[in-house]
């Protein structure tokens, strides 16, 4: 019963049926607007028709009738059966009077429709033009037109002459029209529903057709998309929007999938090696010193694993707007000459030539760990990246109200179908398995860009290197006070 109930609310309130009952009012209203205008105008020639006849009776009565010394008499020829024919057809409903109101001449039909007063004939005798009124019959309740007017005898006496047409046959054809229109009007509007109908089936079932698409979609198989019609309407569109937010929603649950499986990786690996030192020292260390050597591998172990955790939990928190700047107004050349020499020893150690080509000042207003975090992440990649005998450049100039900071490398390069997503939370070129990382770098060097008024750009031909374009306001040169820029820490990190 209640699921009766529910399934009858969900037709009513459906797209179909409201756009049918849309269409039935609407072709309701536009059918009988049609109708009255119609009727309107038929209505309105029908009676030009009578009074075009009542002219031209009236013209036959002007040459028959004869009004001589108050007398009204119709001459005719009375064998011309024609003539005699039009008299009698103009003497059937048919007043004379004379000016003062007395009548000369009546036919009985006309006395049906009511006698002139003489009241009457003065007022229609000083309007100076033809005389038209409608009147009804009492003898049978047909309308009548009248047509009346001055007739001037020879001693130039007035006369007022009325002749009538009953308009009983134009009001039957309106009649008929009316009942015509109005009882086949329901069919109209009945045909036009049922037209509304198939068409709203007809643009609604693409919608259907979309729901359950989306339905079959889940996590498990987001590869599924819509096939798109071709016919560049709203529904195709709504289709290649569709796609394309699935297509987002799969390379999101891919990344989400990649990021589980490196994470584990990335906290695994540590623990291993924490596990094995420990049961290493547990069961052969039997000096202090194997003690020792052995808990501080461990805790470098665990050191790295913190880093990784730090990272993971500093990006949530920096997406998530929690990681409030602490912004100050610093000079960025000694900042990035202080983390060049820091990676100067690792960059030896991998045959590296690094190098900083630096114009100051270069006045920037930026919380100094991220943009230092910023600076780092990009030579450690620098580095990581590049293989022995390159080199690694890192340079910083102002210029245009911009600092512009890059480092550019001669390293493996990245591949352009790559380049769009580099930026992406745990992205990782394919292929780089050898190098550890998380994938969380460059998304942090975006974040920290963006989050300072400023944007980041890559440039890079795979095997002949990269190079990393970092954008900031200039800030305003600062009292001196504030200008100083002091070293950083002493070695070199990568604070993913
Ligand atoms: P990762 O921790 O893997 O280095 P990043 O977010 O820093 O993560 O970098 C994302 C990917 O971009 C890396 O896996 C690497 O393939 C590529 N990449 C970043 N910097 C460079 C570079 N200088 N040269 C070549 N590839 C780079």
């Amino acid at each position: 019963m209640m699921g009766r109930l529910l399934s009858k609310m969900a037709f009513v309130r459906g797209l179909r049926f409201r756009f049918t009952v849309a269409i039935a009012i609407f072709v309701s209203l536009l059918l009988l607007v049609i109708g009255f205008f119609f009727r309107q105008r038929l209505e309105a020639v029908l009676e030009e028709q009578v009074r075009q006849v009542l002219d031209e009776e009236w013209a036959a009565t002007k040459a028959y009738l004869i009004i001589h010394r108050r007398e009204a008499e119709w001459r005719y020829d009375p064998e011309d059966a024609e003539e005699t024919l039009i008299v009698k057809q103009l003497q059937r409903v048919y007043f004379c009077a004379d000016e003062e109101g007395k009548i000369l001449d009546v036919s009985p039909a006309f006395e049906d429709l009511g006698i002139f007063t003489p009241q009457q004939i003065r007022d229609a005798l000083a309007l100076n033009q033809p005389f038209w009124e409608e009147r009804v019959s009492d003898f049978d309740a047909e309308p009548y037109i009248i047509r009346g007017g001055l007739f001037v005898d020879d001693d130039n006496r007035r006369y007022f002459v009325a002749i009538g047409k009953s308009a009983a046959e134009s009001r039957r054809v309106l009649e008929e029209f009316t009942r015509t229109y109005f009882t086949i009007l329901p069919f109209m509007i009945l045909a036009g529903s049922l037209i509304g109908w198939f068409l709203a089936s007809r643009a609604i079932s693409p919608v259907h057709e979309l729901a359950q698409a989306a339905d079959r979609i889940s996590g498990l198989n987001l590869s599924l998309r819509i096939p798109p019609r071709n016919s560049g309407d709203e529904i195709d569109h709504l289709i290649h929007t569709f796609n394309s937010m699935v297509e987002r929603l799969e390379s999101s649950f891919e990344m989400t999938r990649r990021f589980s499986a490196d994470v584990s990786h990335e906290l695994r690996t540590p623990l291993t090696s924490i596990r094995g030192q420990l049961e290493v020292a547990l069961f052969t260390a039997s000096t202090a010193e194997q003690y020792r050597d052995a808990i501080i591998d461990a805790l470098e172990d665990v050191e790295k694993l913190g880093q990784t955790i730090r990272a993971m939990l500093l990006l949530s928190q920096a997406e998530s707007g929690q990681l409030a700047l602490q912004k100050s107004v610093v000079d960025l050349v000694p900042v990035v000459a202080d983390i060049v020499d820091q990676f100067q020893i690792p960059a030896e150690g991998e045959q590296l030539t690094l190098t900083a080509e630096v114009e100051g000042p270069c006045w920037v207003e930026v919380d100094r760990i991220q943009i230092e975090r910023m600076i780092s992440n990009l030579l450690s990649n620098a580095v990581k990246y590049t293989k022995p005998g390159g080199s690694v450049t890192a340079r910083c100039r102002a210029a245009a109200g911009q600092v512009v900071f890059e480092v550019q490398d001669t390293g493996v390069g990245i591949p352009p179908a790559a380049l769009p997503h580099i930026f992406d939370r745990f992205y990782r070129v394919p292929g780089q398995k050898e190098k550890q990382g998380l994938g969380l770098g460059l998304s942090f060097v975006a974040w920290i860009a963006k989050a300072h008024g400023g944007h980041v750009e890559v440039d890079s031909v795979p095997g002949r290197g990269t190079r990393f374009i970092v954008r900031l306001p200039c800030a305003a040169t600062p009292e001196p006070a504030v200008a100083t820029a002091g070293a950083s820490a002493d070695q070199p990190r990568e604070l993913s």
